[in-house]
């Protein structure tokens, strides 16, 4: 495999990914919550960053820039729509630009909804998706900035992508989504199957983190608003998927 990726837990919940292509021996941090287990995840394994990928500007994700640029002189690369937002940035990149690790190339989207400048990053040779806070594992980001309709777009882009990519997410909050995601899809048979493996999984202490977009397609329910079954269960039928996912969504807000 001509890339390594390393999950460094972080504070709570946040998992920082380190990702080393191989051929070049370039090495990424993304969103690197807090300097410390990150910079002792790369000396553990004598490798030296090159790169910062950042997806939003939120604390949790960029916590770590200055420290980290400091001490490596790495380059940092963000969302171009709200580059005042993040510390040290170097590169800003937008929907659709095209940016290399050594040998392995990423496509970049636009996914605004959690934040008003929110980016992913794609490697399709990978198979690796690297979307910060905008697709969860059995759930998305929280609306902060963003509209349902820009959030049900965002995700779009996301789910049109081939069903073997890795989602490497930035939080373990697979297990609650399930809670939300069984209640909101109660007939969802792959969901209830999914969902007892993810609690075997943490009762073992294991992270869920990454899983196949393959298997979010048929179990997270905001990725199917457009989905009739869905939709007919909550009351929507033949309304816009953008009116289902933002009674989700706000469903959710609200779930304990
Ligand atoms: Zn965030
Ligand atoms: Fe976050």
């Amino acid at each position: 495999m001509p890339f390594d990726v390393v999950r460094v837990p972080c504070f709570n919940d946040n998992y920082v990914w380190i990702v080393r292509e191989t051929a070049s021996g370039m090495v990424a941090a993304v969103d690197p919550a807090d300097p410390a287990p990150v910079g002792a995840a790369l000396a553990q394994r004598d490798w030296r960053l090159t790169h910062i990928l950042n997806t939003h500007h939120h604390a949790d994700h960029v916590g770590g820039n200055l420290a980290l640029k400091a001490a490596t002189g790495c380059t940092i690369v963000g969302p171009r729509a709200d580059e005042a937002r993040i510390p040290g940035i170097d590169v800003a990149l937008a929907d659709g630009a095209r940016w290399s690790l050594g040998a392995e190339e990423a496509v970049v989207f636009d996914v605004p909804g959690h934040t008003r400048g929110h980016i992913a990053f794609w490697f399709g040779g990978a198979r690796a998706l690297f979307c910060g806070d905008t697709l969860f594992l059995l759930g998305c980001g929280r609306l902060f900035e963003g509209t349902p309709a820009q959030m049900w777009t965002s995700l779009g882009k996301l789910r049109a992508l081939p069903d073997d990519t890795l989602v490497y997410c930035a939080h373990e909050y697979t297990q609650s989504n399930a809670r939300f995601a069984r209640h909101a899809d109660p007939d969802n048979a792959a969901l209830a199957r999914r969902s007892a493996e993810i609690d075997a999984m943490r009762a073992r202490g294991e992270a869920t983190v990454p899983a196949p977009l393959g298997l979010e397609k048929a179990t997270n329910p905001f990725l199917r608003a457009d989905d009739p079954a869905l939709a007919r269960a909550h009351g929507f039928d033949g309304r816009d998927p953008v009116a289902v996912f933002a009674h989700l969504r706000k469903a959710k807000d609200g779930f304990r």
